[in-house]
């Protein structure tokens, strides 16, 4: 139950004045449906409006002047401004100028000789200082009206920055005072303030650093954002833990598969082993991820972990996002398992009748041990006999309800979640702070690293010469057209495009994949790939991490420049699997700013996917220099990742110790610390497995 003091600010956004019917949907477009969101709104710039002089302009910068309305210049054609001549007695005038829609009321507006206050960008052309649409122009009677300092909120079409300041400011005089739930001693020592004294900071600001990023009043707020997320997530991995689940030893299973193996366990392979038998052995839920650079052998380490589970007469499901990474699972572990007598069937959206219902018998009743498959796996018709180990790969992709329908399909389910994406470890809390974490950072031996090089897009022909060579002497090769447009129907059409390009000279040596095709196009197109059949394989990005094509040895990726670090990263990765040499090109449209040049010369420079990550934060310092959104971060509204690293451990400890002292949050800092987790949605369960 929400407690009643926070009601004003978990009211819809149409109790804020001047929301209607029409606003409404642009509010929540811009922050969401409550008073709460519109509150979490926070200005990005900081206008300030002080009264200058026509002696002191300064070309792009804003002003506010006092002026006399000189005369209006009507428009001689329809698609010509409106423009007012002010000045300020002696020194000069200026021009103010309105576009289309500002008819001959500005003349009965700004009558000439009236006395008026504008504020806006000056520009200084034709030799003369203008202000094109100011952003205040008004009645010197009302110069109050102009603040002094502006505080400049995210806009959206038909909702301008002004109007969301002013919702804003009615949030910010609903939110009401609650009791500090953060540490005295803490607050005093970073000099915070309180937490509705900070959103006054924010949201009046009287300096720069009201606003910053790095500000005490941002940094409070962020510092609680994270707090309640942190809290969350130990909650969640305390209940996990809580629930008993049948101890899993380690059989020996799992020893024949390894004897048969062609090479030997890595060390990290061995280490990443033991913590999860560890976990399986302990009588608790195990929650763990395995996170390991793309081609650092993952699933061969969930392979051996699912054989333990088999020894012990249980079933086990391995779940992937696509149908491709999904049928690729099922070709590595069926035959390896099948070797030892166990069943495993694969399960995809694709199947259909009784081939379907046979499958999913065979799960129920138990000859099959093993489900691999898609989202198809937790879909309520199938259904197990002794599901106790879940395996997630790509788990980011999976909406925790997902994961947690799978996992709700036998009793203390164990999850092994498994990620190639790299997260600096300075961030890695945010992501897994519920999950116990075991790193294979290891590459297996053998593999020659990927020579990179940054290419400009003019010099495209040639990079399709020497892949026509390379071809020739019997090479395979990517192709990636990323996500540039903002509808998939134009994504795929570039890719059309190129491929259509590329095979005016090399015919049907050149295949396609995106991700309008059916699955089984898609699969066809793959296997060709995969078996060597097509040389060259033109994408957008749903060849999606994991697809292990050894052979291929050439990867080019356009527009890199668009790409996450992380994401180039794993797309390098998808070659440089054999021993033979291998190549990504990065082609990029020239000129190549500073940052994007420092960041593609990272990814020339290492291969350490961990490295790479840490080094693009280092660099960038702010936003989403990964593209982490898309690889299941979450959306803070007041914390910035990157910017706030430093805070997110002590969150983390700070949340461990609350959680220590008081695990049901119901003493005085707990009952506090619950209505922290109210405000921002992150309670116990409300996005917990
Ligand atoms: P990941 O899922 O981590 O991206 P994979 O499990 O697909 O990586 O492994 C990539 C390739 O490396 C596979 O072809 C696999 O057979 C091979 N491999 C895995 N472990 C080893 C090892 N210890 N030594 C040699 N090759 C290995
Ligand atoms: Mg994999």
């Amino acid at each position: 139950m929400r407690p009643e003091i926070l009601f004003p600010l978990f009211a819809p956004i149409s109790t804020l004045k001047g929301v209607g019917p029409k606003v409404a949907p642009l509010v929540e477009k811009l922050a969401g449906p409550l008073v709460r969101d519109v509150l979490f709104l926070k200005p990005h710039s900081l206008v300030h409006r002080k009264p200058s002089s026509f002696l002191s302009l300064v070309d792009g910068e804003v002003a506010t002047l006092s002026v006399v309305v000189n005369d209006h210049q009507r428009p001689r054609a329809a698609n010509q401004p409106w423009r007012i001549r002010v000045v300020d007695g002696e020194s000069g005038f200026v021009t103010i100028t309105f576009f289309k829609g500002h008819g001959p009321h500005l003349e009965r507006q700004h009558p000439v000789g009236a006395k008026r206050i504008v504020s806006g960008k000056v520009e200084r052309f034709n030799d003369s200082w203008n202000i094109v649409h100011p952003d205040y122009f008004v009645d010197i009677a009302r110069a109050d009206e102009v603040p002094e300092l502006e505080a400049i909120y995210p806009a959206t079409a038909g909702l301008p920055a002004r109007t969301v300041r002013k919702l804003a400011h009615e949030a910010l005089e609903r939110a009401p005072d609650l009791a500090e739930w953060q540490d005295p001693a803490w607050l005093a020592r970073e000099r915070w303030p309180g937490w509705r004294e900070a959103l006054e900071h924010l949201h009046n600001p009287r300096d720069d650093a009201d606003i910053a990023l790095l500000g005490p009043a941002r940094r409070r707020l962020a510092f609680d954002e994270l707090l309640a997320h942190q809290l969350a997530l130990a909650q969640r991995k305390a209940a996990r833990k809580a629930e008993a689940a049948p101890a899993i030893l380690a059989g020996p299973m799992a020893d024949r598969l390894e004897a048969a193996l062609p090479w030997k366990l890595t060390g990290a392979q061995i280490r990443a082993l033991s913590e999860i038998r560890g976990d399986l052995q302990a009588g608790e839920r195990m929650s763990r991820l395995l996170q390991g650079d793309v081609g650092s052998g993952k699933t061969v380490v969930c392979t051996l972990a699912i054989a333990d589970v088999l020894d012990a007469g249980r079933q086990a499901a391995l779940m992937a996002p696509t149908e491709i990474l999904a049928r690729q699972h099922f070709e590595t572990i069926a035959p390896m398992l099948e070797a030892q007598g166990v069943r495993v069937v694969l399960l995809t959206g694709r199947d259909k009748g009784g081939v379907r219902a046979e499958k999913l018998m065979a799960l129920m009743d138990g000859t099959a041990g093993v489900a691999v498959g898609t989202h198809a796996l937790f879909q309520d018709e199938v259904k197990f006999r002794g599901l106790s180990l879940a395996v997630i790969d790509e788990q980011h992709r999976f909406g925790v309800n997902e994961r947690k329908r799978l996992t709700d399909k036998g009793d203390g389910v164990h999850l092994l979640a498994m990620s190639a994406t790299p997260i600096p470890r300075t961030l890695e809390l945010t992501v897994f702070g519920d999950l116990d974490v075991s790193r294979i950072d290891e590459k297996p031996p053998g593999r020659t690293p990927v020579a990179t090089a940054a290419v400009p897009s003019p010099r495209l022909p040639q990079v399709i010469d020497r892949l026509k060579k390379a071809v020739a002497e019997g090479a395979q090769a990517f192709w990636i057209c990323p996500l540039v447009a903002e509808s998939d129907e134009l994504d795929v059409m570039a890719a059309e495009t190129r491929a259509a390009e590329l095979r005016l000279t090399m015919g049907s040596q050149v295949g396609l994949v995106h991700g309008q095709m059916s699955g089984a196009e898609k699969d066809e197109v793959m296997a060709a790939f995969a078996e060597g059949r097509l040389p060259v394989l033109v994408a957008t990005t749903v060849v999606e991490v994991g697809v292990n094509v050894p052979n291929a040895t050439i990867m080019v990726i356009e527009h890199a420049d668009r790409f996450g670090l992380a994401q180039l990263h794993q797309l390098r990765g998808r070659v440089g699997r054999g021993r033979r040499e291998s190549a990504c090109l990065l082609i990029y449209d020239p000129p190549l700013g500073d940052i994007a040049e420092q960041r593609l010369d990272i990814l020339r420079k290492t291969d350490d996917g961990f490295e790479i990550a840490e080094k693009d934060l280092e660099l960038r310092g702010g936003g989403d220099p990964l593209g982490l959104k898309q690889s299941g971060f979450p959306a803070y509204r007041l914390a910035d990742p990157a910017a706030h690293r430093e805070l997110i451990a002590v969150a983390a400890d700070d949340a461990r110790l609350i959680l220590a002292r008081d695990p049901t949050l119901t003493g005085e800092r707990g009952q506090k610390v619950r209505l922290l987790q109210e405000l921002f949605d992150w309670r116990p369960g409300a996005q917990g497995d």
